[in-house]
């Protein structure tokens, strides 16, 4: 389970600045069970979205947006909506929109962020990982999570170590900054590698105190070996 909360809408609103048309993907996995990017919120974001003017071209629920096969195929009966659409906006965790942004050649917006549960979560047969910052960046890097795809989980720009695309710790590794420079190529988003990314809030990478007295955490909960459930 991957816990995510909508961003305010505020910063959902400042991503969509200057497009008109925009496609809502929601997930039926695990956004649907934070109550974050399940069918009811998909609704509510189209009517929120129509109100300020936007025109919502379509829209899709799938059943697990991390899953890039099943995303193609469900979005097939949706291209022309997709071609209608400035963009999408991604209701899902970090790993949903990092697997859609790969799935899609389209400007994706999060709007959501991935809440820390203690840990490394989307072990999905994909090579998209979220180590649950909080906050999530993937407005800022073409959907290719910096902290996971950069070595030393660099957050505004390369190091000037890679070598031929590779990373200068780990040879046999792309360096995620290229791969995000040419996504963002791709997406003839380039300008946004001057944009300013606001400064890190650290602390919303460890737990929650109030997250650490659910059961939900004591479910999700990686054990010591030889101390799991008795
Ligand atoms: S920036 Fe990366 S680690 Fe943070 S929520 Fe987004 S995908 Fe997860
Ligand atoms: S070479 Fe690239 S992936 Fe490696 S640490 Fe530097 S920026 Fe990150």
């Amino acid at each position: 389970m991957i816990l995510s909360r909508q961003k305010p809408w505020e910063e959902i609103l400042g991503y969509l600045d200057g497009e008109n048309n925009i496609f809502i993907l929601g997930c039926n996995g695990c956004a649907q069970a934070s109550g974050t990017g399940g069918p009811e919120q998909v609704t509510e974001m189209k009517s929120k979205l129509e109100e300020t003017g936007k025109k919502v071209t379509g829209s899709a629920v799938i059943d697990f947006l991390c899953e890039k096969a099943l995303v193609k195929s469900r979005l097939r009966s949706k291209v022309g909506q997709l071609e209608a659409a400035d963009s999408i906006l991604v209701m899902t965790c970090g790993v949903g929109v990092q697997a859609v942004a790969a799935s899609v050649n389209k400007v994706c917006h999060p709007a959501c962020n991935t809440v820390n549960l203690g840990g490394s979560r989307g072990e999905w047969q994909g090579s998209e990982r979220c180590v649950e910052c909080g906050d999530c960046l993937l407005e800022y890097t073409g959907g290719i999570c910096p902290l996971t795809a950069c070595t030393k989980g660099l957050i505004s720009g390369q190091c000037g170590g890679a070598s031929k695309g590779k990373c200068e710790l780990d040879p046999a590794k792309d360096c995620g900054w290229e791969l995000i420079y040419e996504r963002l190529k791709q997406k003839n988003q380039l300008d946004i590698l001057r944009r300013f990314i606001p400064p890190k809030n650290w602390d919303k990478m460890m737990p929650e105190v109030e997250i650490m007295a659910t059961s939900r955490w004591a479910l999700e909960r990686t054990e010591p070996e030889g101390e799991g459930l008795k």
